[in-house]
């Protein structure tokens, strides 16, 4: 049964709906440049269902027997008022609050995908592929443009990133979005991977943290 709802720092639910989930793809140079991909002139963007929702706090559950599952750890912004075709200015005021997400790619078939010019939805929008974090509240997030987070798996550091690195920053994105997709209240935004994918394996410990506001504990099944 799908039972995902949107938690504050506090692990109360946050009163929004459950929305859509736009992620953006190739936001970070050292990433694009591990795939060998090309650097994109427009943000590249691609949608999950609500149902790819889970609590990251909750063991992650990787599909089996369809090849690598690939962690994609971004920062993950959570929306609480309309947003329609806005410039960056107006951003500010619609964002409730940043939180960690888990992209989870399975990356044969994705390349696959890739080949056949085909939608990449089998690679990322499965049942569950959106692990997500709890929402720290924006009135308690400094600066944007300098938000620091890490994935370790076993106690190595696999990814670190810092916002500052996005080429295309958040309230860019979001204007951008917004001129495409209108985002609603409960809609989440996921802004791209650093560098550092590869796959995950059953039994992984993880942990998640996003610098001066929360460290995430949880494994891989
Ligand atoms: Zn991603």
């Amino acid at each position: 049964m799908f039972e995902y709802q949107h938690i504050d720092s506090e692990g109360n639910s946050i009163d929004l709906p459950v929305g859509k989930i736009v992620c953006v793809g190739r936001n970070y140079l050292q990433h694009i440049n591990e795939l060998d991909n090309a650097v994109p002139s427009a943000p590249l963007l691609f949608i999950k269902p609500t149902t790819a929702l889970c609590e990251l706090g909750q063991s992650v559950v990787i599909p089996k027997n369809l090849g690598p599952c690939h962690n994609e750890l971004e920062i993950a912004v959570l929306i609480k008022k309309p947003l329609s075709k806005v410039t960056s200015q107006e951003v500010a005021a619609a964002i409730w609050g940043i939180g960690l997400g888990l992209d989870l790619t399975l990356r044969d078939v994705q390349t696959a995908l890739k080949k056949q010019g085909h939608p990449w939805e089998r690679a990322k929008a499965f049942d569950l592929s959106c692990p997500m974090s709890q929402f720290v509240d924006v009135n308690k997030v400094e600066n944007f443009t300098d938000l620091d987070f890490s994935l370790h798996v076993n106690n190595e550091l696999r990814q670190l990133g810092n916002s500052q690195d996005m080429l295309f920053s958040i309230v860019e994105l979001l204007a951008n979005i917004s001129n495409t997709f209108t985002l609603l209240p409960g809609d989440i935004v996921m802004t791209g991977t650093p560098k550092g994918v590869a796959p995950l394996a059953v039994g992984d410990a993880l942990n998640i943290e996003l610098k001066a506001h929360f460290s995430i504990e949880t494994d891989v099944v």
